[in-house]
């Protein structure tokens, strides 16, 4: 039985030698790593990692590792650099991209959040005047979140609307939720980073200390170096937050009032997103559960005229011992918006709840078999002088009468990001993120649900910017040419190859971008 597994090892071993083109000697570490079981090249964790929550396309790596420290991923990425472009590398967080972003196909996909790394769970510390923490980075926001609160009552300040999602694969592209008009994305809320560059050199840096690197790897996605761990700055937690929900048939009125709102400087929400309804069912979507079952809404009693309703959402958060203050506060607040009369909708959670929400939506869309399906999902970030014309070309236009998932939209202020990140963002001071967070749904009778049918009015919305002039940025950007990606990147696309030049010059990270590499395939497993 011994001599069949260690014939079967060396084996194994070839393929991946002649995979790689490598000789003995930068393959040392990599044999090594192999021995310990960190380098896996069975059928079952090469498939786990072929795929992503999009299930739209799929490439299977030649191997898996999942790196124990940072000296794993660096002599795993130290031994690909040394076979010059021919083997790519990609980090991989929790999978949750929906265009194949963190495959490497053919390459070596290091599963960054397989399991915590041995060792004490990290403890927040207080320094140089304020609180932060050292993640990994393939540890989840949901579990900073707990090891965060369990010491002091301390939370990370910027979030996403989805806790499952690692540390690096975040920082890799931003980072947004309702909290970013007034704390910035949370790759704005971070102080340090250890990474691994594609020459598989180990760096620190800060905006202080290599800031070069430390830039370029904020919103990077995933191209010049592997996030091993993460500076994380922290707040004292709130307890409790009061989340109100209010409708819009005019849409001008609504995004005065959410400009209004992210441009507060002092009593101001500590959350502002909003939602677009076009459909009946959506009133009551995935992401908006409190509004049933006790208040079912219908769009036809409230929109009169307008098919298309506009849901402004905020949250103001606070400690238990202030709680005789947050009615008022939230009074005034609204006072003065203009929302049609009698649709405001208020709960009252825990901020830990509050947190998870949409972890609980997951569970329940999981229960009913409608949470592995095809997500083409589309983001854009989108000027906000032209936000109303993207409203008349494509909520009231494009969308017909059923999006297919939520369609979040909410503005940000673009002096909380930081300009020398990799990120790409319009050129204007107030954008806002409008998500299309669509689920295709194979097995339906309704045209209207299939994958085709979604992914041709994603294509419709894209030309109609296009034609229309508006310049919007594609966030967790997907192209299929590097023209576009030139086009993306606009007068960064310079700044974004000389990085690349120093800090990855072989081309071995994020091939799934399909940036300097073909893109992945589209997958098969669901047909449009
Ligand atoms: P993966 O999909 O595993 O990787 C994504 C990219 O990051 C790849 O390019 C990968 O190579 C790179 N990467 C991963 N780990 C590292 C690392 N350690 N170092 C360097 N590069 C790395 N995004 C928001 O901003 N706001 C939201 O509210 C939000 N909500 C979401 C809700 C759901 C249900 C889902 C599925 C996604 C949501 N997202 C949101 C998108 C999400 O932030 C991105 O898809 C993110 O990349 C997912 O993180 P991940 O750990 O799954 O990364």
């Amino acid at each position: 039985m011994a001599v069949k597994r260690h014939a079967l090892l060396l084996l194994l071993i070839c393929r991946l030698l002649s995979t790689l083109g490598l000789t003995v000697a930068p393959a040392e570490p990599l044999l090594q790593l192999f021995d310990s079981g960190i380098v896996r090249l069975d059928p079952p964790a090469l498939e786990a990692a072929s795929s992503d929550f999009g299930a739209l396309f799929t490439a299977a790596p030649t191997a898996v590792a999942r790196p124990r420290s940072a000296e794993d991923v660096a002599g795993l990425v130290r031994s690909a650099h040394a076979a010059g472009s021919s083997f790519p590398v990609s980090a991989r967080g929790c999978g949750h991209s929906t265009h194949g972003q963190a495959l490497a196909p053919g390459g070596l996909v290091l599963e960054m959040a397989h399991g915590r790394l041995p060792g004490p769970r990290p403890t927040p510390v207080y320094a140089g005047g304020q609180h932060y923490v050292d993640v990994w980075g393939g540890d989840s926001w949901d579990d900073v979140l707990s090891w965060t609160l369990g010491h002091g009552g301390l939370a990370p300040k910027s979030w996403t609307d989805y806790l499952h999602l690692s540390v690096g694969g975040t920082l890799s592209n931003a980072g947004i939720s309702g909290q970013a008009f007034h704390h910035g994305p949370q790759i704005s809320n971070v102080l340090e980073l250890d990474v691994v560059t594609g020459k598989g050199e180990m760096v620190t840096c800060s905006n202080e200390e290599n800031s070069e690197l430390f830039n370029a790897v904020l919103g990077g996605l995933g191209q010049f170096g592997i996030i091993t761990r993460a500076r994380i700055a922290l707040e004292r937690a709130p307890q409790r937050a009061r989340w109100i929900r209010v409708l819009y048939s005019d849409f001008a009125a609504f995004t005065r009032d959410q400009e209004r709102l992210i441009a507060l400087s002092g009593e101001r929400f500590d959350y502002v997103e909003g939602l677009v309804i076009v459909d009946e069912g959506l009133i009551n979507n995935w992401r908006s559960s409190f509004f049933s079952p006790k208040n079912p809404v219908k769009i036809g009693s409230v929109a009169g005229e307008q098919r298309v309703l506009y849901c402004l959402e905020m949250a103001k958060y606070y400690h238990e011992e202030d709680g005789g203050e947050v009615d008022g506060a939230v009074e005034r607040l609204l006072r003065w918006l203009r929302y049609i009369p009698a649709t405001e909708f208020t709960t009252d959670l825990t901020y830990v709840e509050f947190l998870g929400r949409v972890h609980r939506a997951e569970e329940r869309l999981r229960g009913k078999g409608l949470w592995e399906v095809p997500h083409p999902w589309l983001n854009l970030f989108v000027p906000a002088s032209r936000i109303a014309d993207f409203d008349a070309g494509v909520f009231r236009g494009i969308l017909g009468n059923n999006t297919g998932g939520p369609v979040l939209i909410y503005p940000m202020n673009k002096n909380k990001w930081d300009v020398r990140s990799s990120v790409v963002m319009p050129d204007e001071d107030v954008f806002y993120l409008v998500a299309f967070l669509r689920s295709a749904l194979p097995n339906s009778d309704d045209p209207t649900q299939s994958l085709e049918h979604l992914k041709q009015q994603n294509q419709e919305i894209l030309e109609f910017c296009h034609h229309a002039h508006i310049k919007i940025k594609q966030y967790l950007p997907h192209y299929k040419t590097q023209e576009e990606w030139v086009d993306h990147f606009g007068p960064n696309w310079n700044r974004f190859i000389e990085r690349k030049a120093e800090f990855d010059p072989n081309h071995i990270l994020g091939s799934g971008h399909g940036i300097f590499h073909p893109s992945p395939s589209p997958s098969s497993l669901f047909p449009s």
